[in-house]
């Protein structure tokens, strides 16, 4: 049976967070040295989220990626529920993480992880309050803000507000245009899988058409050629052998179109779930967030069922992802009160 959209909607999140997870042990850890931590096939990697790293990460602990993704969930929550401004809101809940009011955090703290424009956006946006003129500007391509989109994919039913809005949130932080047409690209495909229920074939052909579209008709544009790389990828290849390290995809450490590419290898490659999350890890270098991206995809296409209980039962933001879904999903009338006990 196909997943619900409410299966898929907190699947995505969860794997999302799993991912982060996964990875955040290994982050920045070349693919040579995780193949001599962990020889042999993708079944002999540990599924375990051990926490760790050089970021001493809780086990199942919400890295930079996940919280943002977060962030982004509240202000669709706040939009749907209390009609707020979304951008607005989601560049007020992105800057709460930035100055410590959040989560197991001290008041005041900063995040343990923060990407350079990230930094740079916030700290500007902090003391202009406008989310329209906050970006790190163009060539800070990284891949900070398709790493917390999700939330515009999964709430966002209409498809040009779906796209509108992927680049103005995606703006508050990454406003390079390769950022900007990556996240509406990828929210199309995840409203395909999710509120359409399309196949991953049609659901990432119409994520290929947004970025023609965006890109004013382009066909040989970045982000369409990035989108068409990752169908070509044999993910488990490159996994055991390694990413290349000049061309395109390049070493997979934090370029918006690389992280794209693999997610779109992943959600293409038909295997289980955790299986292709490994395979994403285990190429190397930014581990968390191309994992994290790759698993929002992932979740989407096969539901909260895919993922492992004992990865449902660690995750940081497990409970609070499910109820913010039920939460939003009963307000657009998606989902029952009834069906909220289930
Ligand atoms: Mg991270």
């Amino acid at each position: 049976m196909s997943p619900t959209r409410s299966s898929r909607t907190i699947g995505a999140l969860l794997a999302l967070h799993a991912g982060d997870a996964l990875g955040a042990p290994l982050e920045f850890k070349p693919h040579t040295l995780i193949l001599s931590r962990f020889p042999g096939p993708n079944a002999a990697f540990p599924r375990t989220l051990t926490g760790g790293g050089f970021l001493a990460w809780e086990p199942g602990a919400a890295t930079d990626d996940t919280d943002l993704t977060r962030a982004i969930v509240l202000a669709y929550r706040d939009a749907i529920t209390k009609k707020d401004d979304v951008v607005l809101k989601a560049a007020e809940h992105c800057l709460a993480w930035y100055q410590g009011r959040w989560p197991s955090r001290q008041p005041g703290t900063l995040p343990r992880d923060i990407g350079g424009a990230t930094r740079k956006a916030l700290s500007k946006y902090a003391s202009s309050r406008d989310p329209y003129s906050s970006g790190a500007g163009q060539g800070s391509a990284g891949n900070g803000s398709l790493m917390r989109c999700i939330a515009t994919g999964l709430f966002q039913t209409d498809p040009e507000l779906l796209r509108k809005e992927s680049q103005y949130i995606s703006s508050i932080t990454h406003n390079d245009y390769r950022c900007t047409i990556a996240c509406a690209a990828y929210n199309t495909i995840v409203s395909s899988l999710v509120v359409h229920e399309m196949s991953v074939e049609e659901a990432v052909s119409a994520g290929e058409r947004v970025a023609i579209s965006l890109d004013r008709g382009r066909v040989d544009g970045p982000v369409h050629a990035a989108i068409k790389l990752g169908r070509t990828i044999s993910l488990g290849e490159l996994a055991d052998k390694g990413p290349r390290k000049t061309g395109f995809p390049g070493p997979c450490s934090g370029f918006v179109l690389d992280s794209l590419s693999l997610a779109i290898a992943a959600v293409m490659d038909e295997r289980r779930l955790d299986q292709v999350l490994v395979d994403v890890v285990r190429v190397g270098m930014d581990t968390d967030t191309n994992a994290a991206i790759a698993g929002g995809l992932l979740g989407a296409r096969d539901g909260e069922e895919a993922l492992l209980d004992e990865w449902k039962d660690s995750l940081q933001f497990s409970s609070e992802f499910r109820s913010l879904v039920e939460e939003v999903l009963s307000a657009q009338g998606v989902i029952t009160t009834d069906q909220n006990t289930k």
